[in-house]
Parts: C-alpha cells; structure tokens; sequence
C-alpha cells in the first residue's frame, strides 16, 4: 500500500465539507451557490441573498411534471421526465450522431500506472452488471476511543451511532440523487453485538496525508478478526469515533485481505469526521468505482478549492469538494451516462450540439472532443442562472490523481459567447431553461501540443534533482521530536510544523539553513501535546533556499497530555 500510496490518494482536506446537519434543506440555512435550487419535501428551496449571508429561500411547493425536470438535483428518472424532448433540441442544425466519431474513441485511456483510474477500461475487479451496490458500515471501537450509543456530553446532539444512521440515509440519498436513480447503494449497519470491539487502544493515524491506515485495518482484521468474512458486500465502510480534531478518511479497492473468497474487499475508512456528510460518498466513489482525487495533494498546492478561471473542479465534483455534484466525465466512468448520451468528436471540422443537464431527458448529456490519445476536452451543461451554461473541461490522463487530472474553465459559457481551446472554438447559440445548444468548430490556432512526459514508475513521485532516503520521525518528548533524513546533492534546507488542520498556526521553524550533511539529523522543538503535527521538509539545491527544490510532509501523530 505504502509504495503505491502516492498514485492512489485517497484522503479529502479536513476543513471543507459541509455538515450532515445540513443535508435536509431548511429556510434560513445557508447554502452555497446563489440561484441553486434544491427539493427537500413537497417543497422547492432557491439559494438567496439575505443581507451578507446566502440562504435557503421560504420554499415554494412543487408544481408536478415540467416544473420538477428544471430542478438541479434531478429525482429518479423512471418516470416520464425520461422521454421529454426539448424545443431546441430539435434544431435542424444539429449534427446527427451518425455524422460524429464513435463513442469508443472518447473513451480515453488512462495513461497513468497505479489502480485508480480517471479514463477507460474501468478496472475490472470493479465491474458491476447491475447498477446497484451494498455497503457495510463496520464500528471500530478501541480502549481509549469506544464507538459511543450515547453522546459524550449533554451539548453534543448526536452519539457516534446516531451520526452512523445519519451517514447510512444519507449515502443512500446522494447515490440516488447523483445518479438520477440509475444506480441504488444500500447500505447497512452492522449489528451492535458484532462491532469491531478491539483491546487495544486507537492505533489509526490522524490527519490528512497520512496513508498507514489501510494496512493497520488489514492488520486488525487478519489478527484480530478472522472469523470475520469479506464475502458479502461491495466495500466495507470503517467508521471509528467522532472524536474532535483532524480525522482522517481513506479508501480503496481490491485491498488483500486473508478472510475473502476472493482475497481481497474494498474498503474505506472514516476515522472521525463522522458529520461530513459528503465524504462519506466520495470515499466510496474510491472503493465502488476506483474514481481518483481530483483536488490537489498537499505535494501540489494543497487542497484548492479556490475558483480560479482554470482550476480543480472545486465546486463541479464530489471528488474535488464538498458539493455533493458530479462531472458527467465521471458518470461516464461509472457507467451512469449511456454511449448514447455521449457525442464524440475527433476532426470533424464544425458540428452542432443540443446537450442537457444530467438526469432530465433522453437527450446527450456530454459533449467529448479527442485531443491526443489520452486527453479529451469536455462540455456540459450546468445552471447558471434562469438559464443553463456550458462548462468546458480538460481530461489529461497523464496527470495522476491529486496533481489536477481534470480541469475546469470555471466561468460558464453562456449564450453569445465564445471560447478557443487548443485549436477548437466553442460557440454557444442558444440556451433555455433545460439545455444549450452550441457549435465546435476545428480552428487549427493553438492546436493542442501534447506535452513530452516523463516515464514515471508506478507510484513513484515525479524525479527529483534531490536523491532522498530516510525520513524517520521520532518523538522524544511532548514538546520535541527527532527527524532524521539521508540527502544528497543538496545545499541548504529548511523544516517547519504546523498543525494538521492548521496550517497557519506554525509550532517549530528551522528558517533556511546551508548545509551539505549527510545523515541530516534535527531536533524539532516547541511542539504540543493532543495534536496531530505536520512537519515538512523543504530540500534545495543551492545554498540560501535557492535553485531547484524538494518538498516532503511527514505527519506527526499527537502524544496525549
Ligand atoms: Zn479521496
């Protein structure tokens, strides 16, 4: 797991999602994005204004049939919403499918090693004919961190089993709702008497970056569970007490495990976090379907989740942020967008589009233009407004997960408007409240180039100019910690720690410093009890902070006071 670790990251920044209190929509809550309208009950609920803060509006009560297929979240499909067609999209200039490039041609491949996947073939240890999954959420209860049935003080709302039966209704809910009702998860708790009640105290790690987790669940069930089998469900979800601090969330799939038919489970881990509603589902996005991380890692930025024009799909995708909303690129990895509601392009030199947004008729969904074998720009539709807008993305499958394999051009087209990209122009006719219809036309000006890339090994960081080993973290006291490294053909370095779910509250500093050693070994002093630590490293090859650099994060789990 380790070794591969970096191509598969799998965890979520710690300060972005949004509660499970928050899931049922309530006039005055805030909400997030102003005009987002949302179903909750017999009622429809608008993100308004209300002085500095945006809220959910008083609610107005649904209007059956048309009214409900302009909704943003769409309910299940199987009723006759499915066979709507709209006005523009039986516009006589667009394109027939029979005049675009096959379907296959878009489904790109992924080109980076490592077993989460961002193209296609899907992996096949994860394919699932019918479109429904079971989960089990599995209680981990240790000696000094039981999984609690009552909350732990009289001002705490919830016990970690109430948030547990919160967490089941919701993933139930937001598998239902992102899909369109085309793909059911069901999802159980395990019975009380047979949690994992473990005589140890917690071993799980805290905190963002830290990867070790999977092996100590494996470890705990071969050792402490045999007579536990992984035979039954599609991933087995791992749920320790919500205690208050840096929790950490993890998943993956065909992990090796001694009691499965098969040998292995997917399995994904909630240790604490228990409230944030949308982790739950985008750690399962991991185990069901091998999604990858589409924020940046903490090597590459960190989490992101700021708009820029061109970014992370922050607010796009569940497996960038915590919107519970999903790219139509990634329902088409998971199987919830047909071949049908797919228009593929390749060099046809000018062509017409009718798309709609995900879930509200029989009409295509995504618009895909092959760029380079491995790279696809991409057009949907999202609201913006009364209307709908077209959002244009990139799909570089070169690029592994958390180094930003899908990018957004956040600002939406609307109609009248025009965007080149890489040798295509994206021209938006029309729009109405369900869908955009839109011309692609072939330019030849800033042709997309593919870029020279480097081989990388399986999992392993890109090259460095620094050859490293080592780093082993020691802590010596509550307030002091040893980290020991093996450089080489560097010239100066610094080191400092932070807090894990403060990255501005810095505890040690080393400034920068020349030197040459080898092994490089630092006292790390002023640290704290009862919080997980965040030391990093920063190597260079010049002296004075200069030239080129290597970065490199060790957590450092809390000492209790
Ligand atoms: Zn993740």
């Amino acid at each position: 797991m380790k070794k591969i670790a970096f191509g598969l990251l799998i965890l979520l920044p710690l300060s972005v999602l949004p509660a499970l209190a928050a899931s049922p929509i309530k006039p005055g809550i805030s909400c997030t994005k102003l005009g987002q309208k949302r179903e909750s009950g017999d009622k429809e609920f608008t993100c308004i204004k209300s002085g500095k803060k945006k809220v959910w509006s008083k609610g107005v009560v649904k209007k059956s049939g048309a009214a409900s297929s302009s909704n943003s979240v769409p309910k299940s499909t199987n009723g006759s919403a499915s066979e709507t067609m709209h006005i523009l999209g039986k516009d006589l200039r667009i394109t027939p499918a029979a005049k675009l490039s096959k379907v296959e041609i878009c489904k790109t491949t992924d080109q980076t090693p490592g077993g989460m996947s961002n193209g296609f073939p899907r992996p096949k240890e994860l394919y699932r004919p019918a479109q429904d999954a079971k989960v089990l959420l599995i209680p981990l209860s240790f000696t000094d961190r039981p999984f609690r049935v009552t909350p732990i003080n009289s001002n705490m709302v919830n016990s970690d089993l109430d948030l547990a039966k919160l967490a089941l209704k919701y993933i139930e809910e937001r598998f239902e709702e992102l899909s369109a009702g085309r793909f059911r998860v069901k999802v159980e708790l395990l019975p009380q008497d047979q949690w994992w009640n473990l005589d140890f105290p917690d071993s799980l790690r805290g905190g963002w970056g830290a990867w070790e987790n999977m092996d100590e669940l494996v470890r705990i069930s071969n050792e402490k569970k045999p007579q536990f089998q992984f035979n039954d469900y599609d991933a087995y979800m791992f749920i320790a007490s919500n205690y208050v601090g840096a929790y950490n969330a993890q998943a993956n799939f065909k992990i090796a495990v001694k009691n499965s038919k098969t040998g292995f489970a997917n399995i994904a881990l909630m240790s604490g976090g228990l409230t944030q509603s949308s982790l739950y589902v985008h750690e399962l996005f991991h185990s069901l379907f091998g999604l990858e991380d589409l924020y940046l890692s903490p090597d590459f930025g960190g989490p992101s989740v700021t708009i820029s024009d061109y970014g992370t799909p922050a607010i796009w995708d569940i497996m960038s942020d915590n919107i519970p909303s999903l790219l139509n690129w990634s329902r088409f990895l998971m199987g919830w967008l047909r071949d049908t509601e797919v228009r593929c392009i390749s060099d046809q030199s000018a062509s017409t589009h009718y798309l709609t947004s995900f879930g509200n008729s029989a009409e295509p969904k995504l618009t895909l233009i092959n760029l380079a074998d491995g790279v696809t720009l991409a057009a949907e539709v999202r609201d913006n407004g009364n209307e709908k807008g077209l959002l244009i993305y990139t799909i570089d499958t070169y690029i592994q997960a958390g180094q930003g394999p899908i990018k957004t051009f956040n600002k939406l087209l609307s109609k009248g408007m025009k965007r080149s990209i890489y040798g295509w122009d994206i021209s938006v006719l029309d729009a109405d409240k369900d869908g955009v219809l839109f011309d692609v036309a072939k330019t030849d000006v800033d042709k997309y180039v593919a870029p020279t890339r480097k081989d990388t090994n399986v999992g392993s960081r890109p090259e460095s100019p620094i050859p490293l080993t080592g780093g082993d973290l020691i802590r010596k006291s509550n307030s002091t910690a040893e980290i020991s490294w093996n450089p080489s053909k560097y010239e100066s370095y610094r080191i400092f720690v932070t807090g894990i779910s403060d990255f501005q509250k810095v505890y040690f500093e080393t400034g920068i410093v020349d030197s040459n050693a080898n092994p490089l070994v630092v006292e790390i002093k002023g640290l704290v009890c009862g919080v997980d630590l965040r030391v990093m490293t920063y190597f260079f090859t010049k002296k004075g902070g200069q030239g080129e650099s290597r970065t490199e994060e060790k957590i450092l789990g809390r000492s209790q006071c």
